[in-house]
């Protein structure tokens, strides 16, 4: 059974005070400023992501919540649903930019309410698809999840409005759901606990496009953030992502624009690093502290959340997991 730690719980735990803000009261993007576009990789196959993704991504600055929609004969299906009514509504409206059509689904990649919170905001005959892990997530922690959330994306942001929808369909742990939109069939798949224990990643095998969600963040020099621990099963998840994905396959990830296949191994390089540099220190009887301080890798550093990540995340998930 795995055992499931709140991200504000582990904040406290590691002495980071309340939140990852760059300023007081300065959310590490704004959900009121944040304009989305969307992108088609192949025939009816979109992305969407901010408009200033492309730039930020690439000096490792935090970047929005991305996602995309499929859209087939029947209708459409939405890779995740935005943090609140304004970004939801500026997706249904990229939708709507390309067709008529109805949206019959909408997947959540996670609980995380960057990815979930616009449920809410969708037609009422949407079926909205979750993992069983996240909806278990949004019946037991809602209240505390959107306080969070408030600490950490600003008040005034559409947060304090949002109510709990959880999912018409649920995916169980290591299954997958197949969806059929008319002549476009849909897989979404849990490849094992990747960030919450609850993710979901969305694969439409003709166009070979892949959405993670968060489990990968966005290109290099973006990192994991294991929130919830669990660094050994993140890693094997990862990798199978990277086996199961063809050469050619097309990747929208959580936080930024398009990527490709080899772009995913530089997560993996990353994990696997921390995780033989933490063995190595607790080999020779190291405590978490001294882990902590001698395990810096700076080769990886470039992420502007590195110093929050990295030594107050990822290091001590890695250091709990070699322990045990
Ligand atoms: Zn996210």
């Amino acid at each position: 059974m795995k055992t499931r730690i709140t991200a504000a719980v582990i904040l406290a735990t590691f002495g980071l005070g309340a939140s990852f803000l760059s300023h007081a009261n300065d959310p590490v993007w704004d959900g009121n400023i944040v304009e989305l576009i969307s992108e088609e990789l192949q025939p009816d196959v979109f992305a969407y992501y901010p408009d200033d993704a492309k730039v930020l991504e690439k000096l490792g600055k935090p970047v929005a919540t991305s996602g995309g929609f499929i859209i087939g004969n029947d209708g459409v299906l939405l890779i995740d649903t935005m943090l609140n009514k304004r970004l939801n509504n500026q997706v249904q409206e990229l939708i709507r930019n390309e067709t008529d059509k109805p949206i019959l689904f909408a997947v959540n990649t996670s609980f995380h309410g960057d990815h979930s919170y616009g449920n809410m905001y969708l037609p009422d005959n949407t079926t909205i698809i979750q993992h069983s892990v996240t909806k278990a997530y949004i019946d037991q922690h809602f209240q505390a999840d959107t306080e969070f959330m408030i600490q950490n994306f600003g008040q005034g942001r559409g947060i304090e409005e949002i109510r709990p929808v959880t999912g018409d369909i649920l995916v169980t742990p290591g299954s997958a759901v197949s969806v059929d939109l008319g002549g476009k069939r849909v897989d979404i798949i849990d490849f094992g606990f990747a960030q919450t224990g609850g993710d979901l990643f969305v694969w439409e095998p003709d166009a070979k496009v892949l959405w993670t969600g968060n489990p990968i963040i966005t290109v290099k020099p973006s990192l994991p953030w294991l929130l919830d621990g669990h660094l050994l099963e993140t890693l094997e998840s990862i990798k199978k992502v990277y086996e199961f994905l063809p050469d050619d396959a097309q990747i929208v990830p959580g936080h930024g624009s398009v990527m490709e296949k080899g772009d995913i191994q530089w997560h993996i390089d990353y994990l696997e690093t921390v995780k033989s540099e933490v063995q190595e220190a607790i080999d020779e009887g190291l405590t978490l502290e001294q882990t902590v301080e001698r395990v810096k890798m700076p080769e990886f550093g470039g992420y502007a959340l590195f110093g929050w990540v990295h030594p107050g995340l990822n290091v001590p998930a890695a250091y709990k997991d070699l322990s045990q």
